[in-house]
């Protein structure tokens, strides 16, 4: 019901199917007061809003709305005929106390019709840790019991822990063995509101890290465009917000950037159709019903505008830079970043391999971006260097070659020292050496970021010299070794490219484009990123030579004949994968006995490969080995 269509850092565009129609994640569902409606629903839907959420517990409790409800139906109810969630007013029982059954309320949001409806969790936040725990057993005790009362609707299990990571994940943990179907991460609101983005960031990773990944997150109670793009960035799909209508009813206007109060503006900076048509001084002379709708629209407006603006920039591969932008915006977010700059090596296991775009540096925490962090670890794992000698020289422009024509021809490993830190040679095209644009001169915290990896790089190289000869030969066969070897794993350059490569270069650049051996198309160097496509030739070359599990995904029997006629692998199909295999790796696609099947490119790691049960898992490029 839940699947990736398009991904950039650990956020994704996806699909969620439900029994009122298919939602486009990321995205925000307005809440439906099931009372009384400032704005009605398809007014909410007009402005962008795919699916909405409302209370069941207060139709539940207003005898009035619980009757229409059973009788007609949540979405009949409040005038909304696509998807509906509901919540269950845990909430409510931890802002006002009271009683409710926990069973029959989720019983009672399955007769109303809810396509996802909520477990009542118990919410605890500034609990101590004793009663921190004990409000998780217990919320995991209602997920357990919940479960079975679903019947044809999405049950949310919430994922509780206050502010101890820890217990966060445990939770997750545990609610991943409960048959859920989405998870919201509950108890975030009073840290929001204290704009504790730092704790937010530490409570999602550990929810996400705990999760299974092909359910998709909900981050209950953030309705401020201000944090969508971070908790997007770290994993989370869906949002709801009551903040649009809280805001409107307020007189505070949203912005991608925060708030402003009405009353303080002279003028609109906003180009949504309400700013458009009014004035600041006319909005405020308004009547206040017709305000707060103006208002709430507005909000609205700018809730799903930096929506498509978060999806535009996980098509284009640019979020990261998107989140850095906005974290300008408060330096409560800037605190944010410095906890994301300690996740990277759980987020580099979902950040793509490459872009369409550049990589833009924002200020001093890009050096922490998690595809950085891979490309120093994939070059300190698996760079061979070529000769006795190092060289170390600086950057000056790029590609390297092209002002240093020479340093191709030098009987020395060349190290280029430039903003990523020493970059050898060899790989001056690959992403995102070349793809990458930085400023003159850089930040005292991402040189040092840069330094620790080359110090690490240069107590592996053999000896630096001040200078080196010149009559190397070879660059292009070294080139396409050390790339080959960055992007599938040591020996990779060897395997793929003994015996006589032949390089056909494009006529236009000078670059190589594509590499034959024993005149059979092995791989083709790609002009955008720098990278390899793997073709049949040359996936038979990488299989014979590296064992299994490396680059291997492992087909179920029942695939192998669709596979081979070259159609893409689904993810329910996958039996295994090698753990090192990141979204947009190419791939080595096997049966069970280790025959090659077909060459690929991933779209999802191993732990989505065995976790999702829609979507493709590998596109093939070549089947019939
Ligand atoms: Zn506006």
């Amino acid at each position: 019901m839940f699947e990736i269509r398009e991904r950039d850092a650990a956020g994704r565009i996806g699909r969620l199917e439900t029994a009122h129609g298919t939602i486009t994640t990321p995205t925000v569902l307005p809440v439906v007061n099931p009372g009384h409606q400032d704005l009605p629903p398809v007014d909410i839907a007009r402005l962008g809003a795919q699916a909405v959420i409302t209370n069941s517990y207060i139709i539940h409790r207003t005898p009035r709305l619980r009757r229409r409800a059973l009788e007609e139906g949540v979405h009949r109810l409040i005038g909304f005929p696509g998807p509906v969630m509901t919540d269950s007013g845990s909430f409510q029982m931890y802002e006002y106390g009271g009683r409710l059954d926990p069973l029959e309320i989720v019983a009672f949001q399955r007769d109303i019709g809810s396509d996802m409806g909520t477990i009542l969790d118990v919410f605890s936040l500034d609990a101590d840790r004793a009663r921190a725990e004990r409000e998780v057993a217990q919320t995991l005790e209602r997920a357990r019991d919940s479960a079975p009362l679903k019947g044809d609707m999405l049950l949310a299990c919430t994922v509780q822990g206050g502010t101890y990571a820890d217990l966060r994940l445990r939770c997750a943990r545990e609610l991943a063995g409960v048959e859920a179907d989405l998870h919201p991460i509950g108890g975030v609101v009073p840290i929001m509101e204290q704009q504790g983005y730092g704790d937010l960031t530490a409570i999602i990773a550990a929810a996400k890290k705990g999760l299974p990944p092909h359910r998709p997150v909900h981050l209950f109670g953030a309705g401020h465009p201000l944090v969508f793009p971070l908790a997007v960035a770290l994993g989370c799909d869906l949002f709801d917000s009551a903040a649009y209508a809280k805001y409107a009813q307020d007189g505070r206007l949203m912005l991608p950037e925060g708030t402003v109060r009405l009353a303080e503006l002279e003028e609109l900076p906003c180009a949504c159709p309400v700013c458009s048509l009014h004035t600041a001084g006319e909005l405020r002379e308004m009547e206040p019903g017709e305000r707060r709708a103006a208002l709430a629209r507005h909000n609205l407006h700018v809730t799903f505008v930096e929506m498509r603006r978060i999806r535009e920039a996980i098509r284009g591969g640019w979020l990261w830079e998107l989140v850095e932008q906005r974290a300008r915006s408060h330096p409560r977010l800037l605190e944010a970043l410095a906890v994301v700059q300690r996740k990277k090596r759980w987020l580099e296991q979902y950040e793509p391999v490459s872009k369409t775009r550049a990589l833009l540096y924002t200020g001093r925490f890009s050096l922490h971006r998690p595809l950085i962090h891979r490309l120093h670890r994939r070059i300190l794992d698996r760079y061979a260097f070529f000769f006795d000698r190092t060289l170390v020289v600086d950057e000056e422009g790029k590609p390297f070659t092209r002002r240093h024509p020479e340093w191709a021809r030098l009987r020395a490993n060349v190290l280029v020292r430039g903003p990523l830190g020493l970059i050898p040679l060899e790989l001056e095209d690959m992403y995102p050496v070349a793809q990458s644009v930085f400023p003159e001169t850089l930040d005292g915290p991402s040189r040092r970021v840069a330094d620790s990896f080359s110090r690490r790089l240069l107590r592996r190289a053999p000896p630096v010299v001040g200078e080196a000869p010149g009559d190397a030969k070879d660059f292009d066969l070294r080139k396409i070794r050390a790339v080959a070897d960055v992007q599938f794993g040591p020996g990779a350059g060897e395997a793929l490219f003994s015996g006589e490569p032949e390089m056909v270069k494009s006529s236009a650049t000078g670059k190589i484009r594509n590499v034959y051996c024993d005149r059979r198309h092995v791989a083709s160097l790609r002009a955008g990123d720098g990278l390899f496509t793997l073709k049949l030739a040359g996936g038979q070359r990488l299989h014979a030579a590296l064992p299994p599990p490396r680059l291997r995904v492992v087909l179920h029997p029942d695939a192998v004949p669709f596979v081979t006629e070259g159609k893409s692998v689904f993810a329910k199909f996958v039996v295994d994968a090698d753990p090192q295999l990141r979204p947009y790796d190419e791939a080595l696609i096997v049966d069970r006995q280790d025959g090659l099947v077909a060459v690929g490119q991933c779209r999802l790691n191993r732990q989505e490969m065995l976790a999702f049960d829609r979507g493709m898992a590998v596109k093939t490029r070549e089947g019939g080995a």
